[in-house]
């Protein structure tokens, strides 16, 4: 089976089971571990952040965040499609009391500046006001489209002028990089917090970072814990993450591979597909008469997995244990399947 589901189904290199296994370990919780605290400072100066905070998962980080950006009752400000919105169970609104304003962006998921000014809320005595505006690049549920760094700071500049704060979810930061032919922290400067994944195309076994200013991070270091997310020798799941940040420049090799399965899809009948800009394409099914689940049974039957995105689009993303030979199989396998 080849698995195009997610860059999160990467499993760890040889390395990072090696640097797993020799971890040098303490108790985090206590500021002890040595692997922790290098991981975080590594991921810190990539990010152009003062310190960073090493976290179980995306979710959590996003989560701390907005806990720590935020009070209860205000509003989050983010793009209608956006994980943070979408996917993470209502925790806006469950964990940190706050009801959420989305905006519609498309196609690419770029929030404009007119759409912030337009939609901030200022506190009065009837209003809570915005807490925290959020942003996502890549944009994930729009194709994983690789938003431009002056994109991000103009969004991000009305919400600061209002003194409103801004996270950055960037999950996949680092295909955006890639894409764009620039640095991580060019993304960074203009918002008060971002969050990356190892975990996904950067290929380790767990975890992300959030990062920010010293004191931001401090008060999520203790969300953070109030989440249940302080762990103990956590060395043995950051060494391995500290390898992943040497992996973003490999994140081309995906992005070619995206671009070649994308070709591949696009010349079968029936199959509409959107130019991939990183490691994410999606294909529009409705022109074979098939609604998504439909077309995933048939692929999977054939030896390809995917995912479905809404009722018509299946979402397929290209990661480090799919290679260009395994591409064109998918390819073959897809045809076989609907062709
Ligand atoms: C995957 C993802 C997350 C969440 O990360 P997990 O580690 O799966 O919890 C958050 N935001 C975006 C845009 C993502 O793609």
């Amino acid at each position: 089976m080849i698995d195009l589901r997610s860059d999160t189904v990467t499993r760890p290199s040889a390395a990072m089971r090696e640097a797993a296994a020799e971890a040098d370990v303490g108790d985090d919780v206590y500021g002890e571990d040595p692997s922790v605290n290098a991981l975080e400072a590594a991921a810190a100066d990539r990010l152009g952040a003062e310190a960073a905070l090493f976290c179980p998962s995306g979710t959590m980080a996003n989560q701390v965040a907005v806990r720590t950006h935020a009070e209860p009752g205000q509003e989050l400000l983010c793009e209608r499609l956006s994980h943070v919105y979408q996917y993470e169970l209502g925790g806006a609104a469950a964990l940190s009391g706050l009801q959420t304003r989305p905006v519609d962006s498309p196609p690419r998921g770029v929030v404009t500046p007119e759409q912030v000014r337009a939609n901030l809320v200022v506190e009065d005595d009837h209003r809570a006001g915005t807490g925290l505006l959020a942003l996502e690049n890549t944009h994930n549920s729009r194709g994983g489209r690789a938003i431009e760094p002056d994109a991000i700071a103009a969004a991000a500049d009305v919400a600061r002028e209002a003194d409103v704060p801004v996270h950055l979810d960037g999950a996949r930061l680092a295909n955006a990089a890639v894409a764009l032919d620039v640095p991580v922290d060019r993304f960074t400067h203009a918002v008060d917090s971002v969050m990356l994944s190892l975990s996904k195309g950067l290929g380790a076994p767990v975890g992300s970072v959030l990062a920010g200013e010293e004191g931001f991070i401090d008060r999520a270091r203790r969300v953070r814990k109030l989440y249940g997310g302080g762990m103990r020798q956590a060395g043995v799941v950051a060494a391995p993450g500290h390898l992943a940040l040497e992996n973003v420049d490999r994140l081309a090799e995906d992005h070619a591979n995206a671009g070649r399965l994308a070709d591949g899809l696009a010349a079968i009948d029936g199959l509409e597909v959107q130019p991939p800009e990183t490691n994410i394409v999606l294909v529009d099914v409705d022109g074979l008469g098939l609604d998504v689940e439909a077309f995933l049974e048939r692929i999977a039957d054939a030896g390809v997995e995917a995912t479905p995105l809404d009722e018509t689009t299946a979402r397929f993303v290209t990661h480090r244990d799919v290679d260009r030979e395994a591409i064109d199989e998918s390819v073959a396998a897809v045809e076989r399947a609907v062709g």
